[in-house]
């Protein structure tokens, strides 16, 4: 049992949508799931319970023994569990790229300054950064940005990494060098829910493929099964909109 998130029968309604019904996943350490579906089915509102950034209704999440369900009161305690990386990148434009990885881990783990510096530099090393760290968000490149963006989700040290499309507003010639970083972290054994547009990229990375539509989990599987013999009709017609 080296189950690190579950997810049991969640629902998510606000007012009078309901966004899913009773979802349930489980993932184990070092396991890689992707979540594809059509817009609006759900799959952002979907990471951002798991980030306890969004209440549930019904339904109970456990994330490293830490359990949010609907009555939980705090349902941020998860957060400092998953780490989150969004569409935009949203680094503060006046801090430079040190001074943006910097901040969390000084003021909401109060970790040793020296320690989190060095840490800094060499996880910016590893994703091809380490020049840019005295640069200013507006001085790189979309693509530089989310690389930036994913340093500063794991110098939190999350035991889950959620990815919402982070590629989706980049140029073309800039998905490649992101999705290569995250490639790798797949390969180190990092634990990640992704959720992406990006079909080939899918397929390679994916432990597991779940597809969500009209609030629910459709068909899942191996990500060979999964792309070649899809079950569903839905999960056809959905795979034929994309040309890979
Ligand atoms: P996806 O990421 O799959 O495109 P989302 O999770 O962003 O889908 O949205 C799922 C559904 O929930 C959409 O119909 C959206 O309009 C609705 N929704 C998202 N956030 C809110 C909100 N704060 N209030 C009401 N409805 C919302
Ligand atoms: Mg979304």
């Amino acid at each position: 049992m080296d189950e690190i998130l579950r997810v049991e029968n969640i629902s998510k309604r606000y007012e009078d949508i309901t966004v899913f019904e009773n979802l349930n996943l489980s993932v184990k350490k070092g396991e890689v799931v992707v979540i594809v579906g059509p817009s609006g089915c759900g799959k952002s509102t979907f990471l951002r319970c798991l980030n306890g950034l969004e209440d549930i209704q019904d339904g109970q999440i456990t994330l490293d023994g830490q359990v949010v369900d609907a009555s939980s009161k705090n349902i941020g305690k998860i957060r400092e569990k998953a780490g989150m990386v969004f569409q935009s990148y949203d680094l503060f434009p006046h801090l430079t790229v040190l001074q943006n990885l910097m901040l969390a881990p000084l003021k909401v783990k109060k970790s040793n300054k020296k320690e989190v510096e060095k840490e800094a530099l060499a996880l910016l090393d590893k994703v091809g950064l380490l020049l840019k760290k005295d640069s200013f968000p507006r001085q790189l490149s979309g693509g530089q940005k989310q690389r930036v963006a994913i340093v500063r989700a794991l110098i939190m040290h999350p035991e889950v990494l959620l990815l919402d499309e982070i590629t989706a507003a980049l140029d073309p010639e800039m998905v490649r060098e992101v999705l290569d970083v995250v490639l790798s972290l797949a390969k180190e054994g990092r634990t990640m829910v992704i959720v992406t547009h990006e079909m080939q990229f899918a397929r390679a990375v994916a432990d597991r493929m779940i597809f969500i539509d009209g609030g629910r989990i459709v068909e899942e599987g191996a990500p060979d099964e999964f792309f070649d013999n899809p079950k569903t009709d839905r999960l056809k017609q959905f795979l034929q909109t994309f040309s890979y």
